[in-house]
């Protein structure tokens, strides 16, 4: 059998913004005309350009080929992977409606809002399947999503140097016999060190109300840093991500070299 694809780039300017598949998808005034070779998801011209094809997963044996994430660009060429799986998969999650994705979502613990100006919003019905059938038939994508760096704003500087210069984190620096200060000013520290859990934990939820350094401690402004100070933006150290402790050893990293 002879399977001939061709794919045409005839994309008519429509007044309607459309949402595709593709992670953090701005809403294009365009059809979604490619589709995944994988899974079927649709996928704006536009954003396979700008993100898909510049993933580190996007497979170096091919050149135009549509993919809508880096799952299904780490499944092309894998051996086993059901292709046909995924997309019966898809089909029947398209018939769902969009509470019954939310509610099967929640059963596979899946996550189903992201955030988009620090406000926490609902994805696209096309994202919450994409990421059902990625939860599904591979850990993949989770992976490369923990590795991803979450967008690091300048209030998540100033809350991480107030974290790391709390009472609390500067007394359990000191006190570790494993962590030495020199090793934590190089960041030479595993990100999964008790140091760096308790700066996360710190960092993403606050600090507790009887703690030394007291319950809003994170949320104000109290250390500066030569490398931000000068920024005008008014800085509110409440507004923040959520990050690993990993990310939060590198973003301290990054604070450094910029002063450097
Ligand atoms: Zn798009
Ligand atoms: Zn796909």
């Amino acid at each position: 059998m002879i399977v001939i694809t061709s794919v045409f780039g005839n994309i008519m300017p429509t007044e309607k913004k459309t949402d595709c598949c593709i992670d953090n998808c701005p809403g294009v005034l365009e059809e979604p005309s490619l589709v995944c070779i994988i899974c079927g998801a649709s996928v704006h011209p536009a954003c396979f350009k700008s993100s898909v094809r510049k993933l580190a997963e996007y497979p170096t044996s091919c050149h135009d080929e549509v993919f809508c994430s880096s799952n299904c660009c780490t499944w092309y060429g894998k051996e086993g992977f059901d292709r046909e799986a995924v997309k019966k998969e898809r089909e029947e999650l398209n018939t769902l409606l969009k509470k019954q994705l939310v509610a099967l979502a929640a059963s596979a613990q899946v996550r189903v809002t992201h955030r988009i100006d620090n406000k926490s919003r609902q994805m696209s019905k096309p994202m919450m399947i994409r990421r059902l059938i990625g939860a599904k038939f591979g850990e993949v994508e989770q992976q490369s999503a923990s590795n991803k760096p979450s967008a690091k704003t300048i209030h998540d500087k100033f809350r991480l140097l107030n974290c790391l210069f709390s009472d609390e984190v500067g007394a359990l620096a000191a006190t570790a016999d494993d962590v030495s200060r020199a090793d934590m000013d190089t960041g030479a520290v595993g990100g999964n060190s008790t140091y760096w859990k308790l700066v996360e934990q710190r960092f993403n939820e606050g600090f507790p109300d009887n703690s030394v350094d007291g319950p809003v401690f994170a949320d104000k402004i109290h250390f500066m840093h030569p490398s931000i100070q000068n920024h005008h933006e008014t800085v509110n150290p409440a507004m923040h991500g959520t990050f690993t402790s990993e990310e939060l050893r590198k973003m301290w990293k990054e604070i450094q070299k910029d002063y450097d």
